[in-house]
């Protein structure tokens, strides 16, 4: 008889019970597995060691005193790439479902861990271990919810499977890479996305219905360059609203707290990120951390056009304004909010001085929140590169 190891005595927690992480847990799934043995030091909202981590997955840390790096992280390259021929019902051009399939097809992994939704609920999260395009191609489109990817690991261990390519988001990276070496894989590859803002189901309902005109219809949405939020309707109509104008007294709350807290909107632990946030309006932003990463993007390059990453604009003074008008939950009114986008849109920050804005605008936002809410976790938190970020800013009490 095989003698088990000593995460596979450990018991997954049941569904709803309290997590180790209390209300600061994202649902990442751990502890609905065994692995739930290595929570104290796995977990990104108890045991922040980006610094440490990123060495483990790129050989080095990100260097603080290259401005690209303590933005994005440890990075050899970055692009902007949209698909000469983009998926249907992709939640952009459908670049993380190529990568995926091409890597099933070319036999580089027997599994994708990616998410698709349940038959009744188009945004309630289900993930699974994809073995097929089509069932990568089911997992397509966000979900714009906590989704516990990490729940099948203990699938993946039991399958056998040496080959494996995990998509997720950042806090679920984090706490897979802290359990890496405990998974009895041969090669574990990371398909990133950013993420920010996300919420729980029931959230993203009082979201929808605070801020659409038809919440029911909506089959995707996303926070766009040009400062507006724009859902997708079921019949293909577009409807777009300003973000000054978003209800943020009845939003407030509507945020997950693990979201609130988070640091590592840009995926610091993926070999291979895929957002958009860097990119012009339209285009994907993709960003390749390692050697890792470039094999993955390599295998889609000829379904691609691409061009290098462009920066314009100034950022600061608007997130200077962001910070008391957020803090104060400020909504203006439709028309003014209007007003206020198509100038911002016209003057404003674009490419990558786009998403140094946002990502400005959550560290301060996130680092209020934890030093209000959570102050004994302030300092070791908070990892050093965002602390540089908040502090070029002036932030109330
Ligand atoms: P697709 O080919 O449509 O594939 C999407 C993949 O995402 C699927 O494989 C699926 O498994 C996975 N996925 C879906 N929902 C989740 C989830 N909840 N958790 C983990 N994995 C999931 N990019 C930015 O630049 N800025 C942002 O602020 C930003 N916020 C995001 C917030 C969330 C909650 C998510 C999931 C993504 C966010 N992204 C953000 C990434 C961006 O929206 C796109 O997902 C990315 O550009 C890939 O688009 P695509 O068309 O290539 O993906
Ligand atoms: Fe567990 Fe993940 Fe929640 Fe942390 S975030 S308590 S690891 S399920």
């Amino acid at each position: 008889m095989t003698s088990l190891s000593p995460h596979q005595k450990a018991k997954a927690l049941k569904p709803g019970s309290r997590r180790p992480a209390k209300e600061l847990c994202s649902e990442c799934g751990l502890c609905d597995t065994y692995y739930i043995h290595y929570v104290k030091e796995a977990c990104a909202f108890i045991n922040q060691q980006i610094g440490e981590l990123e060495a483990q997955a790129h050989t080095r840390s990100r260097h603080l005193d290259n401005p690209d790096e303590l933005y994005f992280g440890v990075h050899q390259d970055m692009i902007a790439a949209r698909k000469q021929q983009p998926i249907e019902g992709a939640q952009w051009t459908g670049i993380v479902s190529s990568i995926a399939i091409e890597m099933l097809n070319r036999g580089l992994v027997e599994g994708v861990v990616c998410v698709q939704n349940t038959k009744e609920d188009r945004f309630q999260p289900m993930p699974i271990i994809a073995r097929t395009p089509e069932e990568i191609l089911a997992a397509r489109v966000n979900k714009p919810t906590l989704s516990p990817n990490l729940s099948i690991l203990e699938q993946v261990e039991q399958s056998g499977m040496k080959r494996l390519l995990v998509i997720g988001v950042g806090c679920q990276i984090q706490a897979l890479r802290a359990v890496e070496k405990q998974l009895g894989l041969e090669k574990l590859y990371v398909l990133g996305t950013p993420c920010v803002d996300n919420v729980t189901r029931a959230g993203l309902q009082k979201f929808l219905e605070t801020t659409s005109r038809s919440p029911e219809t909506v089959v995707h949405y996303e926070f766009m360059q040009d400062f507006r939020v724009h859902f997708k309707h079921e019949d293909g109509s577009i409807e777009t609203v300003p973000f000054f104008g978003l209800k943020t007294n009845q939003l407030k709350d509507v945020f997950a707290p693990s979201c609130m807290s988070c640091f590592d909107y840009v995926n610091s632990l993926a070999d291979l990120v895929v957002g958009y946030m860097g990119a012009p309006f339209g285009w994907q932003w993709i960003v390749v951390r390692n050697d890792t990463g470039k094999e993955m993007l390599d295998l889609v390059k000829d379904q691609l056009d691409t061009q290098p990453v462009m920066s314009q604009g100034d950022r600061k003074e608007a997130v200077q304004q962001s910070i008391p008008a957020y803090d104060k939950a400020v909504t203006l009114p439709m028309w003014a909010a209007k007003l206020m986008g198509v100038v911002i849109e016209r003057i404003g920050p674009k490419g990558l001085e786009y998403a140094r804005f946002s990502i400005d605008s959550h560290f301060t936002r996130n680092y209020l929140y934890v030093k209000r809410n959570h102050p004994e976790k302030l300092e070791a938190h908070v990892p050093e590169y965002a602390k540089r970020i908040v502090g070029q800013y002036k932030l109330p009490d």
